[in-house]
């Protein structure tokens, strides 16, 4: 099996790096497909099972677990757990591509440790705390016992940034679409467009 690259994205919730992630890979010349994490929590508004993530019962999660079926797996809020299946991986790498993930910080370190050879790890800031609340608030998506839960989550994830090998702050979205693009094609050998 051909192994390709391991492009990590971690980064507080609302920080934005799922919107970088989906511009990295519209860029076919990067060759990228996304890892597609299972999660025991409960589907949100339009999330598609096996296109967002794999969701699971927290039994089957389980069950995974004890079966080393994870390369990494966190939970990454209370009850809920996330993680990255092998298979996935094995399953981007057998096409000739590389995988580009959109994970907690716990679980992009650990792949950076697991495959340090292979990995680009970026770290993704916002521009301050007060930021990510107004950001998380708009989306609507979840209750405000939750939004704190993420913004207090938020500041201890802030303190992991200098671990990574890059980060790109995103105070300017177009700003840092720009930056994302060129850290990862220069990581993969790739010339501008
Ligand atoms: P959300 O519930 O908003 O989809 O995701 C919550 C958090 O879980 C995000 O920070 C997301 O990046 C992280 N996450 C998603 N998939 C994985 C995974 O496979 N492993 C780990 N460690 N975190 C994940």
């Amino acid at each position: 099996m051909k192994q390709g690259k391991l492009i990590v994205f971690s980064a507080p919730s609302g920080s934005g790096k799922t919107t970088i992630v989906r511009h990295l890979l519209k860029q076919q010349e990067l060759d990228l497909e996304f890892s597609i994490s299972a999660t025991s929590r409960a589907k949100r508004g339009e999330e598609v099972h096996g296109k967002d993530y794999y969701f699971l019962s927290f039994e089957d999660f389980k069950k995974k677990i004890k079966n080393d079926e994870f390369l990494e797996w966190e939970e990454v809020y209370r009850d809920n757990f996330y993680g990255t299946l092998k298979t996935e991986v094995e399953r981007i790498w057998a096409k000739g591509k590389h995988v580009i993930f959109d994970i907690d910080v716990s679980g992009g370190l650990r792949i950076k440790r697991k495959f340090p050879e292979e990995t680009l790890a970026i770290f993704v800031k916002p521009p301050s705390i007060d930021e990510l609340k107004i950001r998380l608030k708009k989306r609507k998506t979840e209750s405000d016992d939750k939004i704190n839960m993420r913004i207090a989550k938020a500041s201890a994830e802030l303190a992991t940034a200098p671990l990574f090998d890059k980060i790109v702050v995103n105070d300017d979205l177009d700003k840092a679409l720009d930056e994302a693009y060129k850290l990862v094609s220069n990581y993969l050998g790739i010339d501008k467009k």
